[in-house]
């Protein structure tokens, strides 16, 4: 079996090498996966329920040790890996409290005289192909996951190569808590073990990460009639209104644009800002990015760590180049740290415009333009001028005001004095290149299912 090695993004060392699948062993792994989900299917759901709560216990009784792996695979800020872990159970509960409602039966027509009944029921879609992303590895995948193996499918689960060690730490887990081995399982490799695995027969592929990925994904499954969900990037906008509080909607825009060092799918990646608060907003601004300890990830008061994938500081510094060619004004950073590491200074641009790739391509980078506008008419151009359309935000005291301006924004998500964030009693979406299908709330569930209608009539 080929090795995959795992390099720890903050020091450059080889953490461990682990077997990788190969197309032969992907090919079984799906024989495997179609013979034994029958048998899931029909298990009573209270007993996968079961299974995932003591999934969710053997994640709160590991957690630290989880988060170390985490951390030392992605480079994330072990804080920030303790606060993956900690979110995850939520999204658990929600998936679990409210599986039976979306799974159950509905009579939507019944007419003695006619003696007609019109029934819906749900089944599982059956083997599903589950390819995600290093990013947010637990969040990502037990948005798929978790509804899934609760609404009796089987999951042929292929974490990044960036994210193998805690991919393999979840089938392990799963295992443990009564999920059957050939049930849940790990898909180890690179892009060429997504790719084989999209050519076994499942029944439905659902994908996290990139759109140039994305793409390439769409076209293996898309001609096979199954079903298709992709969760891609973003190029996610903040309008800052004339009426803000600057100090409160700078801190927490930093935060929403620097968190897990820019490399969240909804990350704040443009800003806008209103001409008459511009100034004093650039400047708090500025001053809350260059409060942000970077360092050590490993180290509890770390907030911006090294980038993931060492490739990516090749695309920061280009969109660096890019618009400081065009006449962008950087403020802070704008290059890779003298450290070992894939560490990337926090980076500030002002004076920035649509003609820059900083504005245009996702940066996925601990990086971030700001553009000032004239009203809200032009805030709300510019933040449609985008292929993509994953999240959105306004920050004003004005709820009135902020949706209206919402309303007319072209993405899956919108915020109100808030941003970079998810709940998983809402749906998850994307509009453009951000992709098609969603996952979490209820309709999150039903993605799972396919609804058969019954058309009955008696004698
Ligand atoms: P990526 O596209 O490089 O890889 C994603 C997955 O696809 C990996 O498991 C990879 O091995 C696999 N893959 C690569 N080539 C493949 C192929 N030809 N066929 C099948 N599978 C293949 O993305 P990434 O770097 O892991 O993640 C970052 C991207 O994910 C960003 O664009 C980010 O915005 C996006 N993302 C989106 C969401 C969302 O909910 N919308 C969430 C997290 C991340």
């Amino acid at each position: 079996m080929p090795l995959l090695k795992i390099v720890n993004p903050a020091t450059h060392a080889v953490v461990a090498r682990v077997p990788a699948d190969t197309a032969a062993s992907i090919r079984k792994k799906y024989q495997l996966a179609r013979a034994a989900q029958p048998a899931w299917a029909q298990t009573p759901l209270a007993q996968r329920i079961d299974a995932l709560i003591r999934f969710r216990e053997k994640i709160v009784a590991r957690r630290e040790e989880l988060a170390k792996i985490l951390t030392r695979e992605v480079g994330k800020p072990i804080a920030q890996s303790r606060n993956e872990l900690n979110g995850v159970l939520g999204r658990i509960d929600f998936f679990v409290n409210h599986v039976s409602k979306a799974g159950r039966d509905e009579v939507v027509f019944a007419d003695r005289g006619e003696k007609l009944e019109e029934k819906i029921s749900h089944e599982p879609l059956g083997v599903i192909a589950n390819i995600s992303a290093w990013n947010y590895p637990y969040f990502v995948g037990s948005n798929v996951f978790v509804p899934a193996l609760l609404t009796g499918n089987a999951v042929l689960y292929k974490p990044s190569e960036f994210a193998t060690l805690s991919g393999l730490e979840i089938g392990r887990m799963f295992h443990q808590s009564g999920v059957p081995e050939d049930v849940f399982v790990p898909v180890i490799g690179g892009g060429e073990a997504g790719a084989a695995l999209l050519k076994q027969p499942v029944d439905g592929v659902f994908f996290t990460g990139s759109y140039a990925t994305g793409r390439k994904v769409a076209a293996a499954a898309g001609i096979r009639m199954i079903k298709v969900q992709l969760e891609l990037g973003g190029k996610d906008p903040i309008y800052v209104c004339d009426d803000a509080d600057v100090e409160a909607a700078a801190a927490g825009i930093a935060d929403g644009a620097f968190y897990n060092a820019g490399q969240s799918c909804c990350a704040v990646e443009r800003l806008y800002v209103h001409e008459s608060i511009y100034v004093p907003f650039v400047e708090a601004f500025v001053a809350a990015v260059r409060g942000f300890k970077v360092g050590d990830p490993m180290h509890d008061d770390t907030y911006i760590g090294p980038l993931a994938r060492k490739p990516q500081l090749a695309v920061l510094k280009r969109q660096v180049a890019d618009a400081r060619k065009k006449g962008a004004r950087l403020l802070t950073g704008g290059r890779p740290l003298a450290r070992t590491g894939n560490y990337f200074a926090p980076t500030v641009f002002s004076d920035v415009n649509h003609q820059m790739e900083l504005m245009r391509e996702e940066s996925f980078g601990p990086i971030i333009g700001i553009q000032q506008v004239k009203n809200d008419a032009e805030a709300v151009r510019l933040m449609n001028d985008t292929e993509y359309g994953l999240t959105a935000g306004v920050y004003t005291p004005d709820r009135k005001r902020a949706e209206a301006i919402l309303a007319q924004i072209k993405s899956g998500s919108v915020y109100w004095n808030c941003c970079d964030r998810v709940s998983p009693r809402l749906p998850w979406s994307g509009v453009g290149h951000s992709g098609i299908g969603l996952t979490l709330s209820t309709y999150g569930i039903q993605t799972f299912l396919r609804p058969k209608a019954w058309h009955l009539r008696s004698l």
